[in-house]
């Protein structure tokens, strides 16, 4: 096997860092995961997310974590109601007597289709846990923020925020869409989508947001009008995420000088640039316990490419980092990380430059398709006729 009495280091332990370290360690390589949180208790930001069959699941499956991750599915988690601007409910899935699993789906003759597909859907903290517990003990180093890495020998010397510096003989990149790793394969800046997103949670959802929790049944409201949308969904630990998204400059952020932190604040931007929005949307802002990120939606070039190394690669947002409107992203980090695990393990490839090379060449493939996908969604999600486009589709799907 290549990576016999061979060091790994796995830069991040998101979902694609930690599934790779589940399934090196199945096939008894020495591998840690270097994450800069401090410990497993750091509250997990993120949206819930639906694993598909063909990757997400897959992976899981390959991973022997099936039962877990099923024992954890929030069944009406993924759900759907729409809604326009003025809180008119136009579509609503838990109004359907034949459960939308049970549907077929048609040929995906439209890539906004695939986002009415039912999915099972986790809560991220708790896919996280699953992954985390799965790994032997002390295999994260916890408090490991990478700042730099020189090459030593025919491996890499990685140095991090607190000082310490580890040896590895392989280093693969699973540090997200801001990757410090990426710039020793690829220098290549990412482009502005045009489409920023706002995104809020509000903890004891149940008591701070008392209409719009009940609403979405636990399942997730999207809401389309004037070219913005906006969307929310519940998590099982009560708490509520939502997505402000809309077409803004890419150097927003810095010209407004908003103060995310101020929430009255973001209340004024919101009734200044949302003006046509019902005030029953308020009360996602006026919530109490609510926090913010803003999250300008970048991509990098569909058809991106790097000189392999035999001792480098990335996996997941750090190689292809795209806006999230196709739902894809943490599913194909989960594929990643199963893919280049059977590159580097099996029989295939007689060198790791061979292995890493199939396994960036396939990879480069899958993500150009998705993000174009991704990007075409956000076109549509974000045009004028969004709400009907999307109620067609949803409806299309229930009639099959
Ligand atoms: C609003 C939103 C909704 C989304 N919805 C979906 C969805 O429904 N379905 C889907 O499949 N995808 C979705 N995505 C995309 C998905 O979240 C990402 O594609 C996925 O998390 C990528 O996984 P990853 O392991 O590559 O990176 P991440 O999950 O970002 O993990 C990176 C890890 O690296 C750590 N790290 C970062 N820098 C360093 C450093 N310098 N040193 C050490 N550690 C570091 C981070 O702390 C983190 O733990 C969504 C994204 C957003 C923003």
């Amino acid at each position: 096997m290549l990576l016999e009495n061979k060091q790994v280091a796995i830069i991040g332990g998101g979902m694609g860092g930690l599934l790779l370290a589940r399934l090196l360690q199945m096939q008894n390589v020495n591998v840690k995961v270097y994450e800069r949180d401090n410990d497993d208790k750091v509250r997990v930001q993120g949206s819930p997310l639906d694993l598909h069959e063909d990757s997400g699941l897959k992976a899981m499956e390959k991973a022997d974590l099936l039962k877990e991750f099923y024992a954890n599915v929030r069944p009406n988690a993924s759900k759907a109601r729409i809604v326009n601007k003025d809180f008119e409910l136009k579509f609503d899935e838990h109004s359907i007597k034949k459960s939308h699993s049970e549907l077929n789906s048609k040929p995906n003759t439209n890539s906004l289709q695939d986002i009415s597909k039912p999915r099972p859907e986790i809560d991220r903290s708790i896919l996280r846990s699953i992954l985390i517990q799965s790994l032997l003990p002390e295999t994260i180093v916890w408090n490991s923020h990478f700042t730099v890495m020189e090459k030593e020998n025919k491996g890499w010397r990685l140095h991090f925020k607190n000082e310490t510096s580890f040896y590895a003989n392989l280093v693969i990149a699973a540090d997200g869409a801001n990757s410090k790793v990426r710039s020793y394969l690829n220098a290549e800046k990412p482009i502005y989508s045009g489409i920023t997103m706002l995104e809020g949670t509000i903890y004891n959802a149940k008591e701070n947001t008392p209409n719009l929790f009940e609403f979405s049944k636990g399942g997730k409201v999207l809401a389309f009008g004037n070219e913005q949308t906006i969307m929310y969904g519940t998590k099982g630990d009560d708490s509520l995420m939502f997505l402000l998204s809309s077409k803004i400059p890419e150097n927003w952020i810095s010209e407004s000088n908003l103060d995310f932190k101020n929430n009255q604040e973001v209340f004024e931007w919101f009734k200044e640039f949302y003006p046509e929005w019902s005030s029953k949307w308020h009360e996602l802002l006026l919530s109490n316990e609510l926090y913010f990120i803003p999250r300008p939606q970048y991509y990098f070039p569909l058809d991106q490419t790097w000189k392999t190394q035999e001792n480098l690669t990335m996996i997941g947002d750090a190689a292809h980092r795209m806006p999230p409107f196709a739902g894809k992203g943490a599913n194909l980090a989960m594929l990643d990380a199963l893919e280049l695990a059977e590159c580097l393990t099996g029989n295939q490839f007689e060198t790791s430059e061979n292995a890493i090379t199939y396994f960036e060449r396939q990879m480069l493939e899958r993500a150009s398709r998705a993000t174009e996908d991704t990007l075409k969604n956000g076109e549509q999600l974000h045009s004028k006729n969004a709400l009907e486009k999307l109620v067609d589709i949803f409806n299309a799907t229930k009639m099959q």
